[in-house]
């Protein structure tokens, strides 16, 4: 420890590390609330050469390194429990100049999302991952973790919208993937293996991004639905009409009822109901019969268009606030799951069924991006449990939802990644002959293992 600490001394400048206890708690953690911090060192370098030469020299000492983005993960991706040095890119924000012709920005890895949106929106354009912790999660994070959010209905994930990227390796090489082409046949796309590896092969330090046109038109309606059924069916009819989506999001009662208590706001509607449909629409014309048919056939029970901007920024707080406001009313446990959309309903009432059977009286706050077969199951802590008698049973509990994941072919994590948090159950959504591929080529990029060392795959 101190000779990795003469070593950072000797090499960089004063300012370029801390141990600062209060630092160690912040930067060894995200948003899951689960393990105890305790990196020994965070550094902070300010270019892709600092990158290098701090990697280079955990390297030769052969200390573990933790790269932390934005920390706002949700799977313990970012988390530093086991003395790392935890490799912050927060201080490399640059953004250079949008290209307007190739619709592309380069920016480095700690550059924040919501202020990539901003630097691009002048332009016309935007950089089309959306999320609600945008404005603090940071580029190279979400391209990690391969992030996804409340856009991917129409624009898919983070891997579709990173055009090159620069990488530093664990001995310190540095890679410069694809420039910023969107052609180039030219053998495996190292590029893509990074996207989504959650830092344990290389650190990304900038990207080229490709831009979307900023939306002309959004609609924002917000639809209350007796059921999950209701919800599918209205689904359903929204595909049939062929409505552009932008999304097409859907949360509960119990969801709606710690949002508002939380953040001490209004109900959308003056009587309540058990479910309710967030849907964005992008360049829709003549919706005007098209929503007159879904009273019609009983398809909603109640509606609200939103009539300007202010109005559909409050109809998304109802869904985006959703999160936030489950962890500061309880204690969620949190999980992400893929189902294909014909299997969601099936899935849901088993789910429901088996917790009520073995956990009688918990609460579950179910809500997602469910246009993309994406649920969030939060299972909140029940008041009288304490919190390490719940940990281990929510870790029953998961073997009960992945085994039902399983059977409907769903995967584990839809968008948040493995991290430590899903890396026991891997195997519920990969195969041995892919678990021992993705151990391969851990093992090409970083041979000591040296690199988010236990995330992934243990
Ligand atoms: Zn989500």
């Amino acid at each position: 420890m101190s000779t990795l600490l003469e070593a950072l001394a000797a090499t960089f400048p004063a300012d370029f590390f801390t141990t600062d206890p209060a630092e160690l708690q912040e930067y060894g953690k995200d948003w899951t609330k689960v393990w105890e911090p305790k990196p020994s060192v965070v550094c902070f370098p300010r270019n892709t050469e600092e990158v290098s030469k701090l990697l280079k020299l955990a390297n030769s000492l052969n200390i573990p390194v933790v790269p932390s983005g934005g920390r706002t993960g949700l799977a313990g991706g970012a988390v530093a429990a086991n003395g790392e040095i935890v490799l912050s890119l927060t201080r490399m924000r640059r953004m250079d100049a949008v290209d307007e012709l190739g619709a592309t920005v380069r920016v480095q890895a700690g550059a924040i999302t919501e202020v990539v949106h901003q630097h691009c929106e002048e332009h016309g354009l935007t950089w089309p991952v959306d999320f609600a912790s945008k404005g603090s999660s940071q580029i190279g994070g979400n391209i990690a973790t391969n992030a996804g959010g409340v856009k991917v209905i129409k624009y898919g994930l983070t891997r579709q919208w990173v055009l090159g990227l620069e990488v530093v390796l664990a001995d310190g090489t540095i890679l410069e993937l694809n420039g910023a082409l969107e052609k180039n046949n030219t053998g495996i796309d190292l590029r893509q293996l990074f996207i989504g590896s959650e830092g344990t092969l290389g650190v990304i330090t900038e990207a080229t991004l490709k831009l979307a046109p900023v939306p002309k038109k959004l609609d924002v309606f917000l639809f209350a639905v007796a059921d999950l059924a209701s919800v599918l069916r209205l689904f359903r009819k929204v595909r049939s009409n062929k409505i552009p989506l932008s999304a097409y999001e859907f949360f509960t009662d119990k969801c709606l009822a710690r949002l508002l208590k939380h953040r001490a706001a209004r109900a959308p509607f003056e009587r309540s109901y058990s479910h309710y449909v967030l849907v964005e629409v992008d360049g829709g014309e003549d919706l005007d019969g098209f929503l007159a048919s879904l009273f019609e056939e009983g398809l909603v029970a109640d509606g609200v268009m939103a009539q300007h901007g202010g109005e559909a920024k409050q109809l998304w707080t109802l869904r985006e606030g959703i999160s936030e406001s489950l962890s500061a009313t309880g204690l969620p446990h949190k999980n992400d799951i893929a189902l294909p959309i014909a299997e969601l309903e099936s899935f849901v009432t088993a789910f429901e069924a088996g917790m009520a059977e073995r956990y009688p009286g918990w609460e579950i706050c179910l809500f997602g991006h469910i246009g993309d077969g994406n649920l969030h199951v939060n299972i909140m802590k029940p008041d009288a449990m304490n919190k390490s008698d719940f940990l281990a049973k929510t870790h029953e509990a998961d073997a009960l939802l992945f085994d039902l994941v399983k059977a409907h072919h769903g995967s584990i994590s839809a968008e948040h990644g493995v991290g430590l948090l899903k890396r026991d159950f891997l195997g519920y959504s990969r195969t041995p002959a892919e678990i021992a591929l993705m151990r391969a080529t851990k093992a090409a990029f970083d041979p000591k293992g040296l690199l988010n060392p236990g995330k992934v795959f243990g």
